[in-house]
């Protein structure tokens, strides 16, 4: 699923790719991808220029040059963008395109048609309405704190609460826990200062290096636990090697906690 990091990346593409080109068409295969009605998407876009963008966790905001019309879109599962020219033909899979009036389109791409699309007139008030907390990059420690230590729960289902902090994801929250030395069935209402400031500072390394690498996983620093997980061929161990820990070399334990499966270091991560 795009976490906030593959979401990060997109909104950069689409940055780089698609601003200030006059929208001319709006492509829809499929009205079920959309949260409003395809003849006011059509009314209220074309055009329309793309001017900027805004993320919060894994929504992606695209602003015009009307300030009361922003594109929201939302990944879903496999979501994708691809920037192309009308002479190459359209990607499989864009569903949705955007045709410019210069030839170029930005095409969304929705393999399993998870994804969305909507527009709305106030990112603050969608947010609000939605109940989405600040993102992960951008919410301060003061804040972080409140709205951890409000809860009685286990720090890891906290954190993946998205009204608690926006846009960090199973794997990511086990990487943050792990950078931070806490472990996942920690109550959140019992986390000290100095072990919310290292939560914080592990949030924002964690994002950062997912970024940075593009989010291709395999390319993260040894010291992520990320290379723990079956799924990542990692460089660092062979696919079916035990799991240890890069730090002390401990075996990695796996456990559920909240309904999903969770990566810890028993001494790195104390209870
Ligand atoms: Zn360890």
């Amino acid at each position: 699923m795009p976490e906030l990091p593959e979401v990060e990346t997109r909104r950069q593409y689409l940055e780089a790719s698609s601003l200030y080109q006059p929208i001319e068409h709006i492509l829809v295969e499929d009205h079920k991808l959309l949260t409003v009605d395809y003849e006011t998407l059509l009314g209220k876009l074309v055009g329309c220029s793309f001017t900027g963008t805004r993320r919060v966790g894994k929504n992606l905001f695209v602003l015009t040059n009307k300030p009361d019309v922003i594109l929201h879109l939302h990944f879903g599962m496999t979501g994708d963008l691809e920037y192309y020219h009308s002479s190459v033909g359209r990607p499989k899979y864009a569903r949705i395109v955007f045709a410019f009036e210069n030839g170029f389109n930005l095409g969304f791409i929705c393999p399993r048609k998870f994804e969305r699309v909507g527009l709305v007139d106030d990112i603050d008030t969608y947010l609000t309405r939605k109940k989405i907390a600040p993102d992960g990059l951008a919410i301060s420690l003061p804040e972080l704190t409140a709205r951890v230590r409000r809860r009685k729960s286990p720090v890891k289902p906290v954190l993946l609460d998205q009204s608690v902090v926006a846009g960090l994801g199973n794997w990511i929250v086990d990487d943050v826990l792990f950078q931070a030395g806490i472990h996942p069935l920690t109550l959140a209402s019992s986390l000290s200062d100095e072990a919310m400031h290292r939560l914080h500072e592990a949030i924002r390394h964690v994002l950062t290096v997912a970024i940075e690498h593009e989010a291709v996983y395999r390319n993260f620093p040894a010291s992520f636990l990320i290379h723990a997980r079956e799924w990542d061929h990692s460089p660092y161990e062979a696919p079916d090697a035990h799991r240890y820990c890069p730090v002390c070399q401990t075996p990695i334990q796996r456990t559920v906690v909240g309904g999903r499966t969770t990566l810890y270091c028993p001494v790195c991560q104390p209870e």
